[in-house]
């Protein structure tokens, strides 16, 4: 059970603590921060709301800590990341039983997102110890105007101080996407997880502590971001901040300072269907990338783009699908799940409520109880539509029905968002046009749109992000280039 056995010292009586200096401590603020849960509506954890000394405090620790483990050798590092990747493995109930709690998130899939954190720790670590390893040998000679007198080293060295944000959707897992990368390359981390999801992260955490890292080389502050949010990300001790989440996001690239940025934020992933395609695995695509854990998925596909001419029978084929989506508690497993506050159900019955004013098909009745709402497709969407634009964050899908594929791809364009994009045709070479097509950051060919494997390169363009996530880039991404030139008094040249 959550906060027992091995975690109970991550509680202090109903509060969860913070870690700090290698400790788990309660904050000096004497002020809590309430989980409620998605499903329940009811209080489910607490958490300290941290204060700004907490935060100075934990920078300063963090600073001074990365100074000895970027002298750690890397072996060393990666030993530690799969010492904790087995841990955070052999304890997942708590992790898993606590995304039930606090995201609704069904229990089968919370337990798969821990797992699936063993195994992107792992991996990162392996990786780090082949690419931290390597680096680039360059003669002067080859640049016209130069003998070859300077013999050029780079290798990679860490950046310092890593802030990682991570959403509510993927807590656990997107928090270790930024804290192995960051690790292994030799940086401290300071972890702010999200206010739903925090307790998950705290017992994650814990999987760390229990590795065996060293003082104040991981840090883990609560409280709401939008009270301690400013102060950690504008904090002068902060050397590169990776994100995950909202439009929260695009403030946080406007107040940061000139260090490097990791953004992953929004999607309008748009399916665009050409009459050539498979429909029943478009259907099944749709069901799986529209509504699974309740569409409160980056990469869920957010507006479906279909050719008129087999609209109706995609349509009829989805709508038979969601008929055997099942809705009810995550402990259930249920397919489809509240969602994960009030004030995001408020805002997806806002853009319902806008389509059916303009004149939407609805596919189902609208069904709401709390925050929980049944699945719904909404045919014949048009432009005009709200839905059209905006990412529900919930399990609706729209489709707009489109008489060419150009009207399809100049829909995609148009957004804001370019996280990714998913085309259905049985011709190969169409899919490629399209594909290069799209602006977006990926673009999947014949299956609805997803972040993983993880150690894909995954990146947004426009609104949807800077920089690019995987193991590799974000590993790349919480390092500097740096080069040593050794300067000879003649051309050298190695000989046959
Ligand atoms: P969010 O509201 O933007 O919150 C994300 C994180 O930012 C949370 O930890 C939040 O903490 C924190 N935060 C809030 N205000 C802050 C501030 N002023 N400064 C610093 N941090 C602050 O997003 P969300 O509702 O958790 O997640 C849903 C969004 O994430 C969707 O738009 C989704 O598309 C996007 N997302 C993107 C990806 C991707 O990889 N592209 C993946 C998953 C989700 P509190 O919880 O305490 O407010």
């Amino acid at each position: 059970m959550a906060g027992t056995g091995l975690f109970a010292e991550i509680l202090d009586g109903e509060v969860y603590k913070y870690y700090a200096d290698g400790e788990w401590k309660t904050s000096s603020s004497g002020k809590s921060v309430s989980i409620i849960n998605p499903a329940t509506r009811k209080p489910q954890y607490k958490v300290q709301a941290c204060t700004q000394e907490e935060v100075n405090a934990v920078m300063e620790l963090a600073k001074s800590a990365q100074k000895s483990w970027a002298k750690t050798p890397l072996w060393k590092r990666a030993e530690l990341l799969h010492k904790a990747a087995a841990i955070l493995k052999d304890n997942k109930a708590p992790m898993a039983e606590s995304l039930v709690k606090e995201i609704a998130k069904p229990a089968k899939d919370s337990v798969t997102e821990v797992v699936r954190s063993g195994d992107l720790i792992s991996y990162c670590a392996e990786e780090g110890v082949r690419i931290l390893g390597e680096g680039k040998f360059l003669l002067s000679d080859s640049f016209p105007g130069n003998d070859r007198t300077k013999y050029c080293l780079t290798s990679k060295i860490p950046l310092g101080v890593v802030l990682a944000i991570p959403p509510f959707n993927y807590p656990v897992n997107l928090a270790v996407s930024k804290i192995a990368p960051a690790l292994i390359a030799g940086n401290s981390l300071v972890l702010k997880p999200p206010t739903q999801g925090a307790v998950s992260c705290l017992h994650m955490v814990h999987c760390f502590h229990l590795a065996g890292f060293p003082k104040g080389l991981i840090s883990c502050i609560t409280g709401k971001g939008s009270e301690i949010g400013d102060f950690l990300t504008m904090h002068p001790a902060v050397n590169c901040i990776s994100f995950t989440g909202g439009d929260t996001g695009i403030s946080i690239s406007k107040k940061a300072g000139m260090i490097p940025l990791q953004m992953e934020l929004g999607g309008k992933d748009a399916c665009i269907v050409l009459d050539d395609a498979d429909l029943d695995l478009v259907a099944s695509n749709i069901i799986k990338g529209g509504f699974s854990y309740s569409g409160q998925r980056c990469t869920a596909v957010k507006v479906v783009l279909v050719m008129e001419s087999v609209a109706d029978e995609l349509v009829e084929k989805v709508k038979a699908k969601v008929a055997k989506l099942t809705v009810g508690p995550p402990e259930d497993n249920s397919d489809i799940t509240a969602v994960v506050s009030e004030s995001s159900a408020n805002f997806i019955e806002g853009l319902v409520m806008d389509a059916k004013e303009k004149g939407a098909t609805f596919c189902q009745e609208y069904k709401r109880e709390g925050n929980l709402i049944w699945p719904l497709l909404l045919d014949n969407v048009r432009p005009d539509m709200r839905i059209a634009w905006e990412e529900p964050f919930g399990p609706v899908v729209p489709v707009l029905r489109i008489s060419s594929v150009e009207e399809g791809i100049n829909h995609c364009n148009a957004s804001n968002f370019g996280l990714q994009g998913c085309v259905f045709t049985k011709d190969i070479n169409k899919a490629i046009l399209i594909s290069d097509a799209m602006e977006t950051g990926t673009v999947q060919i014949n299956s609805a749109p997803a972040r993983g494997p993880d150690h894909f390169p995954f990146q947004g363009l426009k609104d949807s992000g800077i920089g690019s996530q995987g193991v590799t880039n974000s590993i790349n991404l919480m390092t500097k280039v740096k080069t040593t030139v050794i300067n000879l008094p003649t051309p050298s040249y190695s000989m046959g």
